[in-house]
Order: structure tokens, then C-alpha cells, then sequence
């Protein structure tokens, strides 16, 4: 099969030739139609994180395609079904956050397209438990990135508390951001977006913004608490200045959910305003199973819009520097399927 290989952390990704994978008695195989760019795993193949993948291995953890095969013993899937591979590509099922409803920080999880080979490739195998059913009528390229960038802005934008009468702020409309805008206006919150660039900036109020702010040319802090400041805010812009931003432009008693991961792993925030403002700082990873179930319904009902591109997975590099120079609106999708 073809597949995009890191073969060493900060090279370019290597498109060739390689063994197609055999599923387990627990996998499926899944031939990908499509699979999202997320910038997860740009920092994946650059190794920018603290705990590091291990090279040889394939990135891509935003797959959809068609079961192909069934280990002996999964029987919650058939062959034929068309299926979501996403980041959380197993847990034990068994433990206290397994339980109840936290299987995203499921200590024994392995994460596709990180700790085992992921989706920029023409096959994956999956553990049947973790696979997600995409529903008919959602377009292939519109659930890739609703696998990632969407499931984790909705739980986010849960994590938020956005109701009616709550103002909410996203820090980066990008992939993840331009989703989280959408979750936030259906909360009914007022959502304010925040970027650096002009044309991301023009998709989130077509999107449902009422305010936008371009954090090159104000102060993105300044400029909410003039609002009244945020209730919450979304943060997923992969820079500390932008999470620190972000802290500023809380209300008392307001939240700051963090979801970008910078490859510069500190932050620095006040503690006497942290106390006596009660503001909460809260980390969000992924979304459960049933998160992007939730994700897929309202899609199919037409309440969400995905921005994407499509790309070619043999232009993967040249797509990781389009992301990073901000080119991109939203989503880049590589379309997998035959003739493409
Ligand atoms: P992206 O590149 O599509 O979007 C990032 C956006 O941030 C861009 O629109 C960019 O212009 C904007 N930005 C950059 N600097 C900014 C600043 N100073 N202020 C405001 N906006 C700024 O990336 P993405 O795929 O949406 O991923 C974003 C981050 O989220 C990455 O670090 C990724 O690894 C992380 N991520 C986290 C989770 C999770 O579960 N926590 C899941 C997926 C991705
Ligand atoms: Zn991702
Ligand atoms: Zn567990």
C-alpha cells in the first residue's frame, strides 16, 4: 500500500510503498477514503513534544473508509461499514476514567498516527472497540476532520460551560477553531474569534461570530475585556503568548480551556489574579467515542460546516509547510480514494 512514513523525527515524511497491515482477532482493516491534516501531527513527525513517537511510523488520525476485513473476533463491525479512526485508537475499557465516561485520559491508551501507524496511508488496522460508524450522507471529506479537529472542539466547547447569555473566545481559527466557533453559537454563547490572519478571521463570522479580532494588529486581551470579557475561552493556537492572551481576556469566574499544544511546553500566569478572579484553567484531550458520535449527528442535520482543501497524499510535505505558514483556511484532506 502506499503510505507517508516518518522515518526519522524532523525529516520529510518518505511516500512510498510498504506492507499492508494485518488486523488482530480484536482490528479491523480499513481501506481510507479520506484522512485530515491535523497539526497534531506536524508536531508528531517533528518529534515537538515531550513524550516522543518512535520512528519508523505513520502520522493521521483523522481516517474514514470501509471496514475490509474483521478480526475472528469482533462482531461490532461488519465489512463494508464506513468507519472513523480517531487519535484515542484504544483504552483498556476497564479503569476509573474507562468507566466513567473519561476514556480520553485512560492511562493505558495508544494513540493512532503516534504510538501506532495512523491514516495517511491507504490502509489501517483498528481496534473494532474504537472505530466510530460515520453516518450515511455525511461526505467522507467532511468526516475526516470532524474525527479530530471536530470531536475535540466539542468536547472543549462542553468543557466551557457555553449557554445562552455566556460570551466565549476561541484563540486560533484554524482547523480546530473554525469548529469550535460552530459549537460555541450552537451553545448558544456569543462567540469572539481570535487570529493572526485576515481570511480566517472573514470564515469565523461567516461561521457565526459576532466579534472578530486580529491579534496582530490589537491587543486580543484588551479588546474582550472591553466586550465585558469572556465567559471562556477555546484556546487552540499552538503558541504560549496566545494561551497567555487568552487568560487575560477572562471575566471573574471565567474559564480558560486549553487545547493547542505548543511545542514550547510552558506557560506563565499570575496566581493572585488566578485566585481571586476563581478562574479556572482546564486541560482538554480528544473527545470520548460518544463525543463524536454526537459530532457525526449534527453534522448529518446540517448544523455544522466543514471548511477543508483536498490534497494529495504525495504532496504531504509540501501541505505540512502550508499549514504552518498559515496559508490554509481551515482543513487540509487527503482524498485516498481510487483515481485521486
Ligand atoms: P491550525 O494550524 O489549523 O490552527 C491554529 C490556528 O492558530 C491558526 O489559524 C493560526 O493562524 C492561529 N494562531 C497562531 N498564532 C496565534 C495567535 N498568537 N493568536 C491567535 N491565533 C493564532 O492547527 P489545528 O489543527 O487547529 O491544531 C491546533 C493545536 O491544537 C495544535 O497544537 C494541535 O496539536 C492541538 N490539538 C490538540 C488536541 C487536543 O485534544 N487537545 C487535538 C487536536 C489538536
Ligand atoms: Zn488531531
Ligand atoms: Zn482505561
Amino acid at each position: 500500500m502506499k503510505a507517508a512514513i516518518v522515518r526519522a523525527l524532523g525529516s520529510p515524511l518518505d511516500v512510498t510503498d510498504t506492507d499492508t497491515p494485518r488486523p488482530t482477532s480484536t482490528q479491523v482493516l480499513v481501506r481510507l477514503e479520506t484522512s485530515g491534516l491535523c497539526h497534531t501531527d506536524i508536531h508528531a513527525a517533528k518529534g515537538e513534544w515531550p513524550v516522543k513517537p518512535s520512528p519508523p511510523f505513520i502520522p493521521g488520525h483523522e481516517g474514514v473508509g470501509i471496514v475490509t476485513e474483521i478480526g475472528s473476533d469482533v462482531d461490532a463491525v461488519a465489512v463494508g461499514a464506513r468507519v472513523a479512526i480517531p487519535w484515542l485508537g484504544t483504552a483498556c475499557g476497564s479503569c476509573d476514567f474507562c468507566i466513567t465516561g473519561w476514556e480520553t485520559l485512560c492511562e493505558s491508551q495508544v494513540n493512532t498516527g503516534y504510538a501506532v501507524d495512523g491514516c495517511f496511508a491507504e490502509y489501517v488496522v483498528a481496534d473494532a472497540r474504537f472505530v466510530v460508524p460515520v453516518p450515511d450522507g455525511i461526505d467522507p471529506m467532511d468526516a475526516a476532520p470532524l474525527t479530530c479537529a471536530g470531536v475535540t472542539t466539542y468536547k472543549a466547547v462542553k468543557l466551557t460551560g457555553a449557554r445562552p447569555s455566556t460570551r466565549v473566545a476561541v484563540f486560533g481559527v484554524g482547523g480546530l477553531g473554525h469548529l469550535a466557533v460552530q459549537y460555541a453559537a450552537i451553545a448558544g454563547a456569543e462567540v469572539i474569534a481570535v487570529d493572526v490572519t485576515a481570511a480566517k478571521l472573514d470564515m469565523a463570522k461567516q461561521l457565526g461570530a459576532t466579534h472578530v479580532i486580529d491579534a496582530t494588529a490589537v491587543d486580543a486581551a484588551e479588546e474582550i475585556q472591553r466586550l465585558g470579557g469572556a465567559h471562556a475561552v477555546v484556546s487552540t493556537a499552538a503558541s504560549p503568548d496566545a494561551i497567555e492572551s487568552a487568560f487575560r481576556s477572562l471575566r471573574r469566574n471565567g474559564r480558560l480551556v486549553i487545547v493547542g499544544l505548543p511545542a514550547d511546553n510552558e506557560i506563565s500566569v499570575p496566581v493572585f489574579q488566578t485566585v481571586l478572579g476563581g478562574i479556572s484553567i482546564i486541560g482538554s484531550i480528544v473527545g470520548t467515542r460518544q463525543d463524536l458520535r454526537e459530532v457525526f449527528e449534527l453534522h448529518a442535520a446540517g448544523r455544522t460546516q466543514v471548511v477543508r482543501e483536498t490534497r494529495s497524499l504525495d504532496d504531504v510535505n509540501a501541505c505540512f509547510d502550508e499549514v504552518l505558514s498559515g496559508a490554509v483556511t481551515a482543513r487540509l484532506v487527503f482524498d485516498l480514494r481510487d483515481g485521486s
